[in-house]
């Protein structure tokens, strides 16, 4: 008898020394188990928070979703940067959690999380409660590390020089400061090393600022520093500048661009510049009292400073211990479960999602996957394969949209971006695609919101 022609009673032991896990299919060996009425808590109400909490329920009605999450109302980053050049008001920021609350019956916790017990699967609060689960999605956002340049902190962050990346008070100071700038004042704005939320932002807020100084403030200056010599959407953004403020572009992007379109160079540049990591831009020092900002390459006096620090995962994060040694949390790519507890989901910002960028897009798209996962492993079954996208919308001014598209699934265990080279408004987009770009971005202002929080 031949090796390929085995007899019943060789076949019936070799499935027997396999075992169940694997001579059943997942769902044989779990027939019974379900999600029916567990228990979900999510820390964080934010964009990835709170879009996990709703479709959650939507997949689920029966589970117990509960969010825990330190302010009232959200307020919202993405369109921050738009209170600065009066589109839009702080109020507008607001997200209310009601509609989660009442629509989809999300209970809502408005404590901050200061621990948890992984063994026994309950998460303490700083109003001393004790919250039990099944399954925990930690969805933080991030802190900015203030006192990463010299002279710098917190405190004068709060007072003198404000960041805004998470929006709040200091957005209303930046914007009281930048509007009531002295007639050619220098603004200066220092962009973040990588990875950082929104990688588009810290370029559409310069422009949007340029744009509204030309009007009100036409002599005065407005200078970007950066550590890095390229960002995301770089050529288009940049062709904006040219058209709208008479920006000239690096020669290295002029010769890359020319032959598909057309950049024009201005005998008297306007007020914008941009200072790259190779030019000397990386920020060393801050000095709130003379209001200067020390580069590499050279000390700027200022009128307003925007520094957007490094950041890394909200700090609960840590404290939970589910950040590594890069600030960020390591996660499964399919089901953005921990790989360092287990019943704990990582989602949005702080995760590590390797092409995924940091952005509100992602952190949805994120929760749902999360959301489905869940369902999945409470009934015993394998996440289904994930296929994730992602799009950054952004301005050059009010009525020239831009944007980066991805198509997003898991290769060799990472996340990888699946789409070609298409992922941009194309240099030669005509006058009308360009102006339907900013009606998109105000449009998915509006949807995306819905999404997430109603
Ligand atoms: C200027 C700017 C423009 C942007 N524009 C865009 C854009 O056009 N498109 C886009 O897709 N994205 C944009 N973003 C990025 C987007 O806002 C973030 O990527 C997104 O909010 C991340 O979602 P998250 O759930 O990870 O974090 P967040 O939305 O920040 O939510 C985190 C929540 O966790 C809560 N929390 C933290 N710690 C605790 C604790 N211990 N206990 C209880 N609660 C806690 C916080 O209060 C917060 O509500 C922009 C960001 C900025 C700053």
């Amino acid at each position: 008898m031949s090796a390929l022609n085995p007899t019943r009673r060789q076949m019936l032991a070799s499935s027997v020394m396999l075992g169940a896990s694997l001579a059943l299919p997942a769902w044989a060996q779990t027939a019974g188990k379900s999600a029916k009425g567990a228990r979900i808590l999510i820390i964080g109400g934010g964009v990835g928070g709170a879009t996990a909490a709703k479709y959650l329920k939507l997949f689920d009605p029966t589970l117990q979703v509960t969010v825990v999450e330190k302010n009232r109302t959200y307020i919202r980053p993405y369109g921050s940067s738009e209170v600065l050049n009066q589109h839009t008001s702080m109020a507008e920021l607001n997200v209310s959690y009601d509609v989660l609350a009442s629509r989809y019956g999300i209970q809502f916790v408005f404590d901050a999380v200061t621990g948890f017990d992984p063994v026994a699967r309950t998460v303490s609060t700083a109003g001393k409660l004790k919250l039990g689960y099944d399954r925990l999605i930690v969805s933080p956002g991030i802190e900015l590390l203030y006192d990463a340049y010299a002279g710098y902190s917190e405190q004068v962050a709060n007072t003198t020089v404000p960041s805004g990346w998470i929006p709040g008070a200091q957005t209303a100071l930046l914007a009281k400061q930048l509007q009531g700038m002295r007639q050619g004042g220098t603004f200066v704005l220092a962009a973040p090393p990588n990875p950082y939320r929104c990688p588009p932002g810290p370029y559409e807020r310069p422009a949007l600022m340029a744009e509204w100084l030309s009007q009100h403030n036409p002599t005065a200056k407005v200078i970007i520093v950066d550590p890095k010599d390229s960002f995301v959407t770089d050529e288009t953004m940049m062709l904006g500048w040219n058209r709208l403020y008479n920006f000239n572009l690096p020669e290295d992007y002029v010769k890359k661009m020319s032959p598909l379109v057309e950049v024009k160079h201005h005998a008297t540049p306007g007020m914008l510049s941009w200072v790259r990591g190779k030019d000397g831009g990386r920020t060393l020092r801050i000095d709130a009292k003379k209001m200067t900002i020390e580069t590499e390459a050279e000390v700027i006096k200022a009128d307003v400073i925007n520094v957007i620090p490094p950041m890394r995962a909200g700090k609960i994060a840590a404290t939970l211990g589910l950040t590594d040694k890069s600030g960020w949390c390591p996660v499964g790519r399919r089901d953005f479960a921990s790989e360092l507890h287990p019943h704990v989901h990582v989602i949005g910002d702080a995760c590590v999602a390797d092409a995924m960028p940091k952005s509100g897009f992602s952190a949805n798209n994120q929760a749902k996957v999360v959301a489905r996962a869940i369902i999945e492993s409470l009934a015993g079954r394998p996440a289904p394969e994930p296929l994730m996208e992602n799009t950054c919308y952004a301005l050059a001014g009010k009525d020239y949209g831009l944007f980066v598209a991805d198509v997003f699934k898991v290769v060799d265990g990472k996340i990888a971006r699946i789409n070609g080279k298409a992922r941009y408004l194309p240099l030669n987009a005509s006058a009308a695609q360009i102006k339907l770009g900013a009606r998109y971005q105000q449009a998915w202002l509006r949807t995306f919101t819905q999404d997430c929080f109603a």
